[in-house]
């Protein structure tokens, strides 16, 4: 399911790219790959110095053996255990696929949406058919007051034309549910990539006017009007970019957060009709709602008014193209799209095995269905009771934490413990299970099912609106290798998928679980802590509790991690951005510290004894290289680029030594000397 490309929401573990956009046959690996234990010394290049690169010495023989594969723009750690998964996934799916009286009413709608999806000949056979209708609308328009009808129905469908919709909580009463309008409708990854000079910046807009070029192409157009109208539709975009917001103003919540009557929408785009539009986008009436970016609308307006409605028409026509899965699209299609986004834009050499991409799309569309087998399946109470005694493990050390802080005031301590004790810790999967009985999935009718299922979930988050807020729900599928805090609504989210090795070995000792899961809480945890989080208070509402003082010594403690990140160099004389990445890397450095504390307080608990080496490592060790391996791995260059100008994450191997280089506690343990590369003289500490 695409997501509203809006408003913030929640804070994730890992940068890991969705392989929606990919595919095509190829003979991409079919490798199963298995779990990790956690502390695995093959990946180790134990030739290296810890002190002076950490990163390698934990993970130096990993892309040794294991490659990226062909069909990878980026391999390390989550993803092989994502590829494990999705062989897990696999399995399931074919056995539900293959049918029987038997089957649940569940398993006969994962079943049936897997094996239509995998039905590439149906597909192909079909062609633009399932899109017509639209194309039909788009064709027929004859003024702008129809137009607001139709972008109102893109937004049910997914197709983020002009702008994107959705519904959120409200930051400043987080029992609110409410609509929120926002900036959309590019089809670049980011505004920035519509202005940024140089070759490589250069070259992407050159590709993706091809692109467009080629698709229109493929809905029939002649060569030279393609290549004209994709110049307008770039001209376009560019014009929308230019009054979006980029990726880093976008991460303070105070910048995306507009509330207002929808009467004053009005005033700022009066050439939309937007009670149409809402209606045609499924909400239920509005009195008021979130505009995150009101220059947005205004400069969307002005474009509008400017634009004729042959050009409006044109791009409307690639955008629908544009949001749809390309597995739902004839190959021809799937393949253009691959080309760019995956092989250009990232450096993707193969597309995806197609039940790879149908096990995800199946995820995607029915993940609390899928989830619910998968969970039975895979995840043992012990592993859910184990989980739980970390967490609250990882809780009492951030609570010790904020008591020891030498910077911050009894009073800003009081509220922030207050904050702490309020989260909400939801570890598996949901209690409640979402109910599917009312979608239809049929099967051989891959488009459709697609549809309606991205037609049911956008009318289940729009039936929120108005409605108290539901605290159980999860943003995450079961089976997802990641987690995530949310600041609206206090909670921290581990799904069933990440909690197994190597982050969670039930064989590893404690230090090594400890570095791996313990290290994803204490990350999750310090969210609700970092620079965004910190301006949600414990109800989830964006409230400052801060004094002044102690606002202002967070903000320079949070600066010398700007400065640090920024400084380290990704790809050619690309910089990791400092800012855009700066709540991750609180996180990370927060909860590797927290992981330690915790550590160091189950090991008195146990009596471990710390100087006693085990099978070559003292425990300290273990926890560090147990952290390091969560993130081993590489990416090709392209995807390097793009992560680094699109995502809040840094890369991997910044992730590594960012924070053991501010942990005096990591050189001790491996006997640097103040000055080397991993033990600074001038380090950073927020939490
Ligand atoms: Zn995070």
């Amino acid at each position: 399911m695409k997501k509203l490309a809006a408003t913030i929401a929640v804070v994730i573990l890992a940068g890991i790219a969705s392989t929606a956009q990919a595919q095509s046959a190829g003979a991409a690996s079919d490798k199963e790959y298995q779990l990790l234990p956690g502390l695995a010394k093959e990946l180790m290049d134990t030739k290296a110095d810890p002190c002076g690169d950490f990163f390698q010495y934990a993970c130096g023989n990993f892309s040794k053996l294991y490659p990226i594969p062909s069909d990878r723009a980026t391999f390390g750690n989550f993803d092989m255990m994502q590829e494990h998964t999705e062989h897990v996934l696999h399995a399931m799916l074919e056995k539900a696929a293959a049918g029987g009286a038997e089957r649940t009413a569940n398993e006969q709608k994962i079943g049936d949406y897997y094996a239509s999806c995998m039905d590439a000949d149906a597909i192909n056979r079909n062609g633009l058919k399932p899109l017509q209708p639209q194309l039909d609308r788009i064709a027929a328009l004859k003024d702008k007051s129809e137009l607001t009808s139709l972008l109102g129905y893109f937004q049910l469908i997914n197709v983020n034309a002009f702008l994107g919709f959705g519904e959120q909580q409200d930051f400043k009463d987080a029992s609110k549910q409410i609509a929120a309008v926002d900036q959309g409708g590019l089809g670049l990854p980011e505004r920035d990539y519509y202005f940024r000079t140089g070759d490589v910046a250069e070259k992407t807009r050159r590709d993706y006017v091809q692109h467009i070029t080629n698709i229109l192409k493929l809905m029939g157009e002649p060569e030279s009007q393609a290549a004209s109208d994709a110049q307008s539709i770039m001209q376009l975009e560019t014009a929308l970019a230019k009054v979006s917001m980029d990726v880093t103003s976008r991460r303070d919540p105070q910048n995306i957060y507009h509330l207002m009557p929808t009467t004053d929408l009005e005033k700022l785009a009066p050439g939309v009709n937007w009670n149409r539009f809402l209606v045609e986008a499924g909400a239920p009436p509005v009195s008021e709602l979130n505009v995150a970016n009101p220059e947005f609308l205004k400069g969307l307006n002005a474009l509008l008014d400017a634009t004729d409605m042959k050009t409006i028409q044109t791009y409307l026509r690639w955008q629908v193209i544009h949001w749809t899965d390309g597995l739902v699209l004839p190959k021809a299609f799937d393949d253009e799209m691959f080309d760019f986004y995956r092989h250009k834009l990232r450096g993707q050499p193969e597309q995806r095995a197609r039940w790879k991409r149908c096990v995800e799309a199946t995820d995607n569309a029915l993940g609390e269905a899928l989830g619910q087998v998968y969970a039975a399946q895979e995840f043992p109470p012990s592993s859910k009771e184990a989980t739980v005694l970390m967490v609250h493990d990882i809780e009492s050390a951030m609570d010790q934490d904020i008591s020891t802080l030498d910077w911050m005031s009894a009073e800003t301590k009081a509220r922030a413990k207050e904050k702490l004790h309020a989260i909400a810790d939801k570890i598996g999967y949901p209690d409640k299970w979402r109910d599917y009985s009312k979608l239809t999935i049929a099967r051989g009718d891959a488009f459709g099912n697609d549809q309606r299922a991205i037609i049911f979930e956008n009318l289940r988050q729009m039936a929120k609106i108005g409605k108290p807020v539901d605290r159980g729900e999860w943003g995450m599928t079961p089976p997802t290798i990641n987690a995530y805090y949310n600041p609206s609504m206090n909670d921290i989210n581990f799904p069933a998928g990440i909690l197994q090795r190597p982050f969670y070995d039930p064989k590893s000792p404690d230090a090594v679980n400890y570095g791996h899961i313990g290290a994803v809480v204490g990350h999750e945890l310090t969210h609700g802590f970092d620079d965004e989080g910190r301006q949600f208070d414990g109800k989830g509402n964006l409230a400052d509790w801060w004094t002044a003082q102690d606002a202002k010594q967070f903000e320079e403690k949070a600066d010398c991690e700007v400065k640090e990140y920024g400084n380290f160099v990704a790809v050619d004389d690309v910089h990791v951005n400092g800012k855009l990445t700066l709540g991750e890397n609180t996180a990370d450095n927060g909860g590797l510290r927290l992981a330690y504390m915790a550590f160091l307080a189950d090991a008195k608990r146990k009596g471990i004894d710390l100087t006693q080496k085990q099978d070559g490592y003292t425990p300290l060790q273990q926890f560090f290289i147990g952290f390091g391996q969560d993130w081993c791995g590489a990416s090709r260059p392209e995807e390097q680029r793009m992560r680094v100008q699109t995502n809040e994450h840094a890369p991997r191997e910044f992730r590594v030594r960012g924070v053991v280089q501010n942990m005096p506690e990591f050189g001790q343990a491996f006997g640097c000397k103040p000055g080397q590369p991993m033990m600074p003289q001038n380090s950073c500490r927020v939490w």
